[in-house]
């Protein structure tokens, strides 16, 4: 598995923000969707290109990790959150998150 660093600015197919990559961005900071683009992180070979739903949150250690789902195909990948990212909008998703565990 190769890694590219990707630094290229895009703008959110969800909340339509322009988002500034830093090379590791994946998702938007703002609402934490991202889109089906890689086959391999960071090689943008993937040709579904559809919004990915950020469905779930968990905390591993100190880093939030941030499951995407693809509303395409389906496809589910883990990220972990950047700093940048919007805390309260990770927590919102912390808290569906845990309401689903308890509804089971
Ligand atoms: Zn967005
Ligand atoms: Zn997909």
């Amino acid at each position: 598995m190769v890694f590219i660093r990707n630094k290229e600015n895009f703008t959110c197919g969800y909340c339509g923000k322009d988002v500034v990559g830093n090379g590791y961005t994946n998702h938007c900071p703002y609402c934490l969707w991202s889109q089906h683009v890689d086959k391999e992180p960071g090689d943008r070979a993937e040709l579904c290109r559809s919004l990915m739903e950020p469905r779930a949150v968990s905390i591993v250690g100190d880093s939030y990790r941030i499951t995407h789902h693809c509303l395409t195909c389906g496809y589910e990948k883990v990220n972990t959150s950047s700093p940048e990212d919007q805390f309260e909008t990770l927590l919102a998703i912390v808290r569906r998150t845990n309401d689903q565990l308890m509804k089971g």
